[in-house]
């Protein structure tokens, strides 16, 4: 799950990092209160969508006055914003964030994300700040330093400081970024982010060392120890099938292929994504069903593949364990009534009282072809949907 700017450096400021002072507003009378709030002389007031890149395309404006500060917010609540990050359909804005103007002396960057590879937290520096960190990567990659954090001790001071000499921050400066470093490392652990990245980090005119820009992304698994982090979820801000699918506890991943994927387990599924595109096909998604293949879970599975347009056909694939194979079909039987399916359908069981679920599956009436294994059910959803087109 990914969150607001301001409600990142909400949560930020809360362990101590240095953020400049504002105030979410949703229409521009309350753009002015908050602004009046902060006193001037200068301030910011961006659009909050969950995209970076708003500075380029126009979401982030530097003004002088409170009618300015209204203007700002006129203009920005309510507009589509595109940026590189939002795609060609860009992102409604539906709040802005007003903060204290900041008199900016060099713009810098950090970043903290897990490094799988070495089951760690990363830390990554660079000067190159305000600019994508990506394209810093692709063309001064010695501009980025990186610490490696031992999930025993935490971000060591050393490191910190260590940090902070690359950055090329002196005297004051350097206390002021292991402060900010370990606070945010604090940050991170504690409320279990994936990410969190500012960009810029910026040294003020005064040598202050401040959050000017705040991302924080989540793991969805470990939103259950953070109400106050889940409460954050902005749902405009979310894919709608994706987010039907979290309030079913389906595991759902729109892809751009054909064929709709319902399968339990998230290896099966990956393999049986896999098997369609050895057979010359594409999966429209990743579906997992999870353990609990329940005639609701599977009806509401069906009704997010089919909201996608692209799907052509389907393919269930789904094994028997726990979940026996005949509760399965009739979740399917009555799912595909439903939603009166009309694309071809491809069902594969296997496991626990299997002979039993084909029955209920040859029984219904409907247009289900059936299929023994794997290699032969995606060889039958491919030739299906080739022979519907
Ligand atoms: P992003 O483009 O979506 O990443 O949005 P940012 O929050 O990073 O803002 C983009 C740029 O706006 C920053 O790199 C700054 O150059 C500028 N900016 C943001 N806040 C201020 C401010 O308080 N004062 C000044 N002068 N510039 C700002
Ligand atoms: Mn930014």
């Amino acid at each position: 799950m990914n969150i607001h700017e301001y409600q990142a450096k909400q949560l930020l400021a809360r362990f101590g990092v240095a953020v400049p002072r504002g105030g979410v507003a949703y229409t521009p009378a309350e753009a002015v209160t908050v602004a009046e709030g902060l006193g001037g002389p200068v301030w910011v007031v961006k659009a909050q969508i969950h995209a970076g890149g708003r500075g380029k395309a126009g979401g982030v404006k530097v003004v002088r006055s409170l009618e300015e500060v209204r203007e700002a917010a006129k203009r920005l609540i309510g507009m589509t914003l595109k940026t590189h990050q939002t795609g060609p359909e860009g992102r409604e804005v539906k709040r802005v964030y007003i903060e204290e103007g900041c008199d900016i002396a060099r713009e810098l960057y950090l970043g903290m994300l897990i490094d799988r590879g070495q089951g760690r937290v990363t830390v990554m520096a660079s000067t190159e700040g305000g600019m994508e960190i990506e394209r810093v990567a692709a063309t001064h990659p010695d501009r980025i330093v990186r610490e490696s954090v031992d999930p025993t001790v935490g971000l060591a001071a050393f490191q910190a400081r260590k940090l902070a000499f690359a950055l090329g921050l002196e005297g004051k400066q350097v206390s002021a970024a292991v402060r900010f470093l370990i606070a945010m490392y604090a940050a991170f652990v504690e409320l279990d982010a994936s990410i969190v990245e500012i960009n810029p980090l910026v040294v003020t005119a005064a040598g202050a060392v401040v959050a000017l820009d705040a991302k924080m992304g989540f793991d969805d698994n470990a939103l259950f120890r953070h109400k106050d982090v889940e409460e954050m979820r902005d749902e405009d801000e979310e894919d709608p099938a994706e987010l039907e699918a979290s309030r079913n506890e389906l595991n759902y991943i729109k892809l751009d292929g054909n064929i709709g994927c319902m399968v339990n387990g998230a290896g099966l599924a990956m393999a049986t994504m896999d098997i369609i595109k050895l057979h010359g096909g594409a999966p429209a998604n990743f579906l997992d069903v999870g353990g609990g293949a329940t005639k609701e879970r599977v009806t509401a599975a069906f009704k997010i593949i089919l909201s996608d347009a692209n799907v052509e056909g389907i393919l269930v694939n789904i094994f028997g364990g726990i979940m026996r194979c005949d509760v399965i079909a009739e979740g399917v039987v009555a799912a595909a009534r439903e939603v009166s399916l009309n694309v071809p359908l491809v069902v594969r069981l296997e496991g626990t009282n299997v002979e039993l679920g084909k029955k209920i599956l040859r029984e219904s009436g409907l247009r289900i072809i059936p299929a023994d294994g794997l290699a032969e059910a995606a060889h039958k959803i491919v030739g299906a949907v080739k022979e519907a087109a």
